[in-house]
């Protein structure tokens, strides 16, 4: 390569006849050399700070809870509040509900909390109660809620962001770690210089992070103007080191009117390493605390899920958004809410004439058959997290399939389904809510664990992850003629592996990673 373009692509001898005096020279060694990885949904920020708080994925028991936390409170003495992440709702047992009692006996002295890994719910313990001011209750959002216990204190659950934005507050990051995730608006007051650095410094970390894996390009999931402006001050010290797209939040209650933030974002940040061209909206929650959107109860509750948007607002939004000629993306996990999703996509293009619009729809976990076709006749992108899957072998197999009814289980994570279907699959890991780790996902989608009927099997070929991973998030991006294959004239983005992939066993693709990365040209990470 050189000028950050790949100069030619053949076997050993060519290429080495090619090098002059000044050519560096890198041997893979007969392994796997591939365009740099594109994640194409992940939230930079958010988990760039989880890199820096306690880790709990795999802990269990109050033994092994009250160990780590106290290893770790050590080393955080200047924080208000000791934060980890990564909890699972029965790091105490199966069906055993997590209390603030349970955390002081953790944690007297200190407040401590704990986020989920799906973000929707922190448990605190008494003295993070009190700091964050609601141990007897507060004021809260519609859907969020501050759980009190029998004696009318709180119980140390609080859920979604409306109940645990007093704890996260209180944490090193200010509570700044969600921003741009719970709302498209800027940081009010303005962020203080030294938090600002503090920042940048945090996203710099992230991307390096990154990079470590492979990874040249994100999708971010969340955006505003204040970490476009980071990212910018990054790009300008050469510490970009992925390249980062970034979307125009819309929330249910923005007017459509705030889409002239998106194009002002679209004009103001619009480089090869940093642009916006996309609108995200939610159109639902999640199946695991039933709120993702369906078409029926679910079973043994009355609830069929949270509808985010209203139908008349998200239609309009999509009609504006395509008019404008934006991409969208919606964030869409149960039957109803992918639907719905698919129909504002069509209602776009009944307003506004088919184009090459590629909207993505967000993880399509509960699909309904008749959805399934829509994907391909309307263009729709299927934006998929293999890891998230129950057979994914990340998460616990059975948390999911209790939520579900049985007719519903041969189209969950119905990846390969989809594929066949026709339809663009794309694949990312939704960073933090699983590690951004690359083959950790790809082994996920062509080694899946095995699920007992009615589930199906959805795995899927290396080809087809890899490609997924690759060009068809250079496709998505609409840079498939810039990225995502190793041909002259692609931007050098290249990921070097330590093994040949197609050699390893399918259960043992994670045991490989990238021991060289290189965007535009330039050396990212080298193991
Ligand atoms: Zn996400």
């Amino acid at each position: 390569m050189s000028g950050g373009q790949i100069a030619a692509v053949g076997d050993t001898r060519e290429i080495r006849d090619l090098a002059g005096p000044g050519t560096r020279v890198i041997d893979a060694g007969g392994a796997t050399v591939l365009p740099g990885f594109i994640d194409s949904h992940v939230h930079l920020f958010c988990g760039s700070a989880e890199l820096d708080y306690l880790d709990l994925y795999g802990v269990l028991g109050l033994g092994d809870l009250t160990e780590k936390v106290r290893g770790y409170s050590d080393q955080c003495r200047d924080d208000k509040v000791v934060f980890a992440v990564r909890a699972d709702y029965a790091i105490l047992g199966p069906g055993r509900k997590t209390t603030r009692h349970d955390l002081d006996s953790v944690l007297p002295e200190r407040p401590f909390a704990m986020f989920a890994a799906d973000h929707h719910t922190v448990w605190a313990n008494t003295k993070a109660l009190e700091l964050a001011g609601i141990l007897h209750g507060g004021d809260v959002d519609r859907g969020s809620e501050i759980v009190m216990a029998a004696d009318g204190t709180a119980s140390g659950e609080l859920r979604e962001p409306g109940a645990y934005s007093y704890v996260l507050r209180l944490t090193r990051y200010g509570g700044r770690d969600l921003q741009g995730v719970l709302t498209g608006a800027d940081p009010t007051p303005p962020v203080a210089p030294a938090d600002r650095a503090l920042d940048r410094e945090l996203m710099a970390k992230g991307l390096k992070h990154c990079a470590r894996y492979g990874i040249t390009g994100l999708h971010n999931m969340d955006g505003n103007f204040y970490t476009l402006e980071l990212l910018r001050e990054l790009e300008q010290s050469g510490d970009l080191l992925c390249r980062m797209e970034v979307p125009f939040h819309l929330k249910e209650f923005d007017g459509i009117d705030r889409l002239n933030e998106a194009e002002e974002m679209r004009q103001r940040f619009n480089s090869d390493r940093l642009w916006c061209n996309r609108v995200k909206m939610f159109m639902d929650g999640v199946v695991e605390s039933s709120t993702a959107l369906m078409l029926e109860p679910y079973p043994g509750l009355v609830t069929t899920g949270d509808a985010v948007f209203g139908v008349d607002h998200f239609n309009a939004a999509c009609v504006m958004a395509d008019a404008m000629g934006f991409q969208i993306s919606v964030h869409a996990i149960g039957n109803l809410a992918i639907r719905r999703t698919l129909d504002g996509y069509e209602a776009a293009i009944r307003a506004n004439g088919r184009r090459d619009s590629r909207h993505r729809i967000e993880h399509i976990e509960i699909l309904h058959p008749d959805d399934l076709p829509r994907f391909r006749e309307l263009g729709v992108v299927a934006s998929i997290q293999p890891g998230h899957a129950p057979f994914g072998g990340i998460f616990p197999p059975d948390g999911v399939g209790r939520m579900l009814h049985a007719h519903q289980i041969p189209l969950a994570y119905a990846w390969e389904d989809i594929r066949a279907s026709g339809a663009k699959v794309i694949f990312s890991t939704d960073w933090p809510i699983i590690p951004v780790d690359v083959m950790a996902n790809i082994k996920a989608a062509v080694s899946p664990i095995d699920m007992p009927e009615p589930w199906r099997d959805q795995r899927q070929t290396l080809f087809n992850t890899l490609k997924s991973y690759t060009a068809d998030n250079a496709w998505v991006e609409f840079n498939e003629d810039r990225k995502g294959r190793l041909k002259p004239g692609m931007i050098a983005d290249i990921a070097v592996m330590s093994h040949d992939l197609e050699a390893l066993e399918p259960q043992e693709l994670a045991s490989s990673h990238a021991v060289l990365t290189v965007s535009g040209g330039q050396i990212t990470w080298e193991a």
